[in-house]
């Protein structure tokens, strides 16, 4: 398969306006996009339609829904961001340092695995209410825009070790369903910001030879719906480390089934990278 780098920003028709938090999610009319003059009243017309945008559905934060930005800087700096010191070196779960409850043996037994199928995993805030609205505004509500908020906060925490020329940068692929369902797929997105801000190239490399809707299921019974449930592309390879990406990990067995994958085809040192974590 070839490294390639995928564009970045990928090439997507632009962010649908922001919905308001706390509304029911109906469908909003979207400006239909008209046909661009050429020359300098391009600008004129996009900037136009922005502002129309902007007056009829303003940009809100995802958290507090105060208007003027998609996530304001007082909740911003509100994350509870995962400090790297104190985290478990090998899961990234927060507080794990000296002893990991989430990736002791005890729990690998209950998922029904002896070790961690990635080398390293990192987050970069605790899945608590304010970064659920974060994720749950990004990718259920289409503010496409959070991607490149959460991509920094996620590029920030990847250990400087993980990063080399030859490391790919890669994601968890959405499921059909909810790919048409969003009209995006929110992994690849955040893949591409966070490997556009590493310096590093992003390909697909998985895909998903079965639907699985994990929301609903127990930690047991996520890691028996999840195994097999990831597979690397048809010829894809992977020359060095991969870094595996997602929105969030609660009890792992998506990333765990993500690097299964990615070291049957080959892979490297396989590095897991979430913006939340449970
Ligand atoms: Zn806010
Ligand atoms: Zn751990």
């Amino acid at each position: 398969m070839s490294r390639s780098a995928l564009a970045y920003p990928p090439s997507r028709p632009p962010a649908a306006p922001p919905t308001r938090r706390g509304r029911p999610a109906a469908p909003t009319p979207v400006p239909r996009p008209q046909p661009e003059p050429a020359g300098r009243g391009r600008r004129a017309a996009r900037l136009l339609r922005e502002a129309v945008v902007e007056t009829a559905w303003p940009t809100r934060c995802a958290v507090c829904d105060e208007p003027g930005a998609v996530l304001c800087d007082r909740c911003a700096d509100a994350l509870a961001v995962i400090d790297r010191w104190d985290a478990c070196p090998r899961c990234g779960a927060p507080w794990g340092r000296v002893q990991c409850s989430e990736c002791n043996p005890v729990m690998l037994a209950a998922s029904g695995r002896e070790a961690l199928p990635y080398a390293e995993g990192a987050a970069a805030v605790i899945l608590d209410e304010a970064a659920r609205a974060v994720v749950v505004t990004y990718k259920d509500r289409g503010e496409r825009r959070l991607a490149s908020v959460m991509a920094a906060r996620m590029a920030a925490c990847a250990p400087p070790a993980w990063v080399a020329p030859e490391t790919l940068v890669t994601f968890v692929p959405a499921s059909g369903a909810a790919r048409r369902r969003r009209g995006f797929d929110h992994g690849e997105e955040l893949a591409c910001a966070v490997a556009g801000l590493l310096g590093l190239a992003c390909a697909p490399l998985l895909r998903r030879p079965r639907a699985a809707d994990q929301r609903r299921l127990s930690r047991a019974g996520r890691a028996a719906n999840m195994a097999g449930s990831l597979a690397a592309l048809p010829g894809a390879t992977a020359p060095g480390a991969v870094i595996v990406v997602d929105d969030v990990a609660t009890t792992g067995a998506t990333l765990c089934a993500a690097a299964e994958a990615l070291a049957a085809a080959g892979a490297g040192p396989v590095y897991a990278l979430t913006f939340a974590r449970a």
